[in-house]
């Protein structure tokens, strides 16, 4: 068996906890309904839920102990429990002291889109050159952060952190934990911008992940974006004056040559220090392009070959939920092709998704279909920004747009009245509509934010294969 990741006694001296020792830990876990055997579980209280309640069903499913800040009723008295003041100020300590243990460099990855499609991909080019770790999925808050940081295996070589917000100070805080070596900005778009007020208060929140790094480290910025000189600024302020940036300006580090775009797949030139540099990745879309580019940033600023990695855009494989694509049986007979971007949007990840769905060519007599849901937290803007994707669903060149949702209505009153094929109250009306209207050879894109719910339309729409 690989070497533990946490002994007893390592996390009792981590979290100034009391209780037996004897244990060994093999993974972190919060969550009963799926902790491993040998999992060291933290009892977290939430606002729905208190982790203390699922304390017993976690060691009876072969937890190696459990972190407590009550002793709960149901459990021997002989448990191996962790006991501490708070649990997730316990989670909090575990994080800190991996980190501080650790001798990996450590990515942390922040930005208003791509955050986790670009460090999956940066987990994939790293792999092949050193022990790489990577947070799962979109664990990115103020307890997903330190769950991921807490999983960090001792010989990791490379440690990719998401960095998530939804107010400003969040990112701070989290910086703190990971002192990332290198900091990636992907985008500095308009995602939950209700929570911020302007564009210039995200790109100072996102800033604020320079702030737990040392002199030492690098900054990976967007340099085609319209807030990169203020990066950069902040990034000096926090005392980081290494700076990478990535796109199409001419003094761009790792700078867009050329580009083709297709359907499935894009070909890149590309400079890297004045350095060509020919690849392909093989998922669609100018945003894979640009978020490849930071990938690259990253990967030598983190000492590992960027020509090695490079080659590995080419089997990347897409994130559920974020452009997956299948086919599907039509009962009359005849196939549909499904894009899958039901995970979330913003108005940016939509109009990336709807130049992806522009560069698919329907078959026969089929149509592109946008199927879209409301996208949330954009304040008072949000009618204009749903208003405002008519222009891209057009130049997109789609032919019909089933919309679900009362932020969706203002898309529907600017579309051409011709490709509004319906407007429904929730993504759950909308699902047989979709089902119904669909012909062979029709492209269809699916995509609203994630409390937009269209994971109902995905649903809907596998039961018809
Ligand atoms: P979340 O904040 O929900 O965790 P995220 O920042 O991790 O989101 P991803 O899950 O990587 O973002 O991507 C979500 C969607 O954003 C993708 O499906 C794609 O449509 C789009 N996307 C990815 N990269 C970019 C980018 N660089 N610019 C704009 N859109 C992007
Ligand atoms: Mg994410």
């Amino acid at each position: 068996m690989t070497e533990a990741l946490w002994s007893a006694e390592e996390a009792i001296a981590a979290t100034g906890g009391t209780g037996p020792s004897g244990w060994q830990a093999h993974g972190v876990s919060i969550d009963s309904r799926t902790v491993l055997v040998g999992d060291l579980f933290v009892a977290l209280t939430g606002p729905n839920f208190d982790g203390h309640d699922f304390v017993a069903e976690a060691l009876a499913k072969g937890a190696a102990a459990a972190v407590v800040h009550r002793k709960p009723t149901d459990v021997a008295a002989d448990a191996p429990l962790l006991s501490v003041d708070d649990s997730l100020e316990a989670l909090r300590a575990l994080a800190r002291a991996s980190r501080a243990r650790t001798k990996a460099r450590i990515c942390g990855v922040t930005g208003s889109s791509g955050k986790t499609s670009t460090k999956e991909a940066l987990k994939a080019c790293l792999s092949p050159q050193g022990g790489t770790f990577a947070s799962a999925g979109s664990l990115n808050n103020h307890w997903g952060v330190p769950l991921s940081l807490a999983r960090l295996p001792k010989t990791a070589d490379y440690g990719v952190f998401e960095m998530g917000m939804n107010q400003a100070g969040e990112i701070a805080e989290l910086s703190d934990l990971v002192r990332p070596d290198v900091a990636v900005i992907t985008t500095i778009g308009l995602a939950h911008i209700e929570f911020f007020g302007s564009q210039e208060g995200i790109a100072n929140a996102k800033s604020e992940i320079f702030l737990g790094m040392s002199p030492q480290g690098t900054a990976v910025l967007p340099r085609d974006d319209r807030f990169y000189d203020r990066l950069v600024a902040r990034a000096a302020e926090a005392g980081v004056t290494k700076v990478l940036s990535f796109g199409q300006h001419e003094e761009a580090s790792a700078r867009l040559v050329k580009m083709d775009l297709y359907a499935a797949c894009s070909a890149v030139q590309a400079e890297l220090r004045g350095k060509p540099l020919d690849f392909c990745i093989a998922l669609p879309g100018e945003h894979w392009v640009t978020n490849a580019l930071a990938v690259l940033s990253a990967v030598s600023a983190l000492g590992a070959d960027p020509v090695r990695a490079a080659a590995e855009f080419a089997r990347l494989q897409p994130v559920s939920g974020r452009g997956v694509r299948r086919k599907l049986q039509l009962p009359g007979g005849g196939q549909a092709l499904l894009i899958d971007e039901s995970y979330n949007a913003n108005p940016d990840s939509v109009k990336a998704a709807l130049a992806v769905l522009g560069r698919c060519q329907p078959e026969g007599a089929g149509r592109r279909i946008a199927v879209l849901g409301d996208m949330l937290e954009l304040g008072a803007h949000g009618p204009a920004y749903h208003a405002d994707l008519s222009e891209a669903a057009m130049e997109a060149g789609v032919d019909l747009a089933f919309l679900c949702g009362p932020l969706m209505a203002h898309l529907a009153g600017a579309l051409p009245p011709s490709r509004l094929a319906a407007l429904a109250a929730d993504s759950k009306t909308l699902a047989p509509l979709v089902a119904e209207a669909l012909m062979p050879g029709d492209v269809l894109l699916v995509k609203g934010s994630l409390g937009s719910r269209m994971r109902e339309i995905i649903a809907r729409l596998d039961a018809l294969s």
